[in-house]
């Protein structure tokens, strides 16, 4: 509830400082019911509504000055299907709970992202990922919905029960309705043994397809600069719990957070030392061998703050454009100290989910809060975009509606669900009316 206590209206802003926002009033449903009480009102009276998750996005998703609602007094498993292997959730749920929820049953989310600060609502609506290429975005584990409309009405949906919906709300911004309710589709629990080490990016290159095929999770982070860089490997294992002792938590806190901060101040302070910090945090990459359960092992403490690019390019170009970024790096010699990560995910159908239709690879940019970001992002997304690239929904790009609609081939399909389940533009808020071209004063219904 601690996040609760945080929102007050007037004032908000997302965790990286990117976005700040003065809602007028903060909305905290405590039940579904409720929620559909509130949301009846708040369309009737032509409010204009943002939800929030953890408020981890580092683009204006959230940002409203009208109401902003939490459900962060939403939190929690719902009910179980044995037999489907599913479990249904509040869609206010923080992923750690989750976990921890999920463990007691003996079951687990079959992949996750880096951390599990979001909310499970959050984290699907913009196709957050992990890596494996196995494994899709979050949102592919998704096996039902339950939405509350602009109008207050509550929506199911499934691949049987409104298919369509289904379609555009896996992944859908928060601009269809509330998601009140996950049902997720969640494999038993599992112990992997997570694997890193320090290894040079032209051997992690030389080896992409191999590492790719034989470890259920590879990423890798590479440092500008050097060919130095992190392989990590995840694989599933029967072996006895190996928490890597005090050093790999030594290791994830100080090395990964305090280590980074200190180095991150020297880079702010003195810019033309990037490159020199990169070359000591590549030194300073120890190798980790634990065994844990999964949820406790994907993901990993982020204390330092940053701005974030991310984007999904289809998988068989990686190699193309990582050489391409690592020459402009070096031609234009950005102050950056922080890696670049990089993780594959397999193709999936989901209207706006950034892997629709294509294996794909995930490149994600990172400045040290502070520190000037722009032309970084700019020359990097300069080559994304050569490559069909998707930008990560929650971090941040410059792509306008037209880019998106020629990179979502159902765009116009969730344009049309949008405009059928919202007509009266009660999620929108300036930059999603912009991003989706929902012009401001005509009737935002789009014809099929
Ligand atoms: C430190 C850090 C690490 C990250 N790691 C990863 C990673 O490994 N992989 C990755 O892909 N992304 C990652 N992200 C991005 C992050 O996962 C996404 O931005 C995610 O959407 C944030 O979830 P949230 O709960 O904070 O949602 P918010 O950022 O608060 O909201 C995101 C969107 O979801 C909507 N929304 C939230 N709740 C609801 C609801 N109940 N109903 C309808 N709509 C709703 C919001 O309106 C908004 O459009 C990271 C971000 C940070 C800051």
């Amino acid at each position: 509830m601690s996040e609760q206590t945080k929102l007050r209206a007037g004032k908000w802003r997302n965790w990286s400082g990117s976005v700040r926002g003065q809602p007028r009033a903060i909305a905290q449903p405590a039940s579904i019911d409720e929620l559909a009480r509130q949301m009846a009102d708040f369309g009737r009276a032509g409010r204009q509504v943002r939800v929030v998750g953890a408020g981890h996005s580092f683009t204006p998703l959230a940002q409203t000055d009208d109401v902003l609602m939490t459900l962060d007094g939403m939190q929690g498993v719902i009910s179980a299907d044995e037999d489907r292997g599913t479990v249904t959730v509040l869609g206010g749920t923080r992923l750690a709970r989750l976990g921890e929820e999920l463990h007691a049953r003996g079951v687990a989310q079959e992949n996750l992202g880096d951390i599990n600060q979001q909310s499970i609502a959050g984290a699907i609506s913009t196709s957050t990922h992990g890596t494996g290429t196995g494994f899709g975005s979050i949102a592919t584990q998704v096996a039902g919905l339950t939405l509350v409309t602009a109008q207050g009405d509550v929506v199911e949906c499934s691949p049987e029960q409104n298919p369509e919906i289904f379609q555009a709300a896996r992944v859908s911004l928060g601009l269809l309705g509330v998601v009140a309710a996950v049902t997720l589709r969640v494999v038993p629990t599992k112990k992997v043994n997570l694997r890193t080490r320090r290894e040079a990016l032209t051997s992690m290159l030389a080896h992409l397809d191999e590492y790719k095929r034989a470890n259920t999770h590879f990423e890798f982070y590479w440092f500008p600069y050097t060919d130095g860089g992190q392989a990590k490997f995840v694989n599933a294992t029967d072996a006895p719990v190996k928490q890597g002792g005090a050093w790999a938590n030594f290791n994830k806190i100080v090395l990964e957070n305090g280590a980074l901060k200190v180095l991150s101040e020297i880079s702010r302070l003195v810019p033309p030392l990037a490159p020199t910090v990169c070359k000591i945090s590549v030194a300073g990459i120890t190798p980790i061998d634990e065994v844990n359960y999964s949820h406790l092992i994907y993901t990993t403490p982020r204390l330092v703050r940053f701005q974030e690019m991310e984007y999904s390019i289809p998988a068989e170009h990686f190699p193309a454009v990582m050489a391409e970024i690592r020459e402009r790096i070096n031609q234009k010699r950005y102050k950056v100290n922080f890696p670049i990560e990089c993780r594959f995910v397999k193709g999936d159908d989901i209207w706006l989910s950034t892997a629709y239709g294509r294996d794909s690879a995930y490149i994600a940019a990172h400045m040290y809060r502070g520190m000037p970001y722009k032309e970084y992002f700019a020359g990097l997304e300069e080559i994304y975009t050569r490559y069909d690239g998707r930008p990560h929904w929650g971090k941040l790009h410059t792509r306008d509606a037209a880019y998106l609609a020629a990179h979502y081939p159902h765009w116009e399909d969730f344009r049309r669900v949008r405009s059928q389940l919202d007509p009266q533009g009660v999620f929108l808020n300036a930059y999603l009316r912009a991003l989706f071209a929902v012009p401001v004063s005509a009737p935002t219904t789009v014809q099929s």
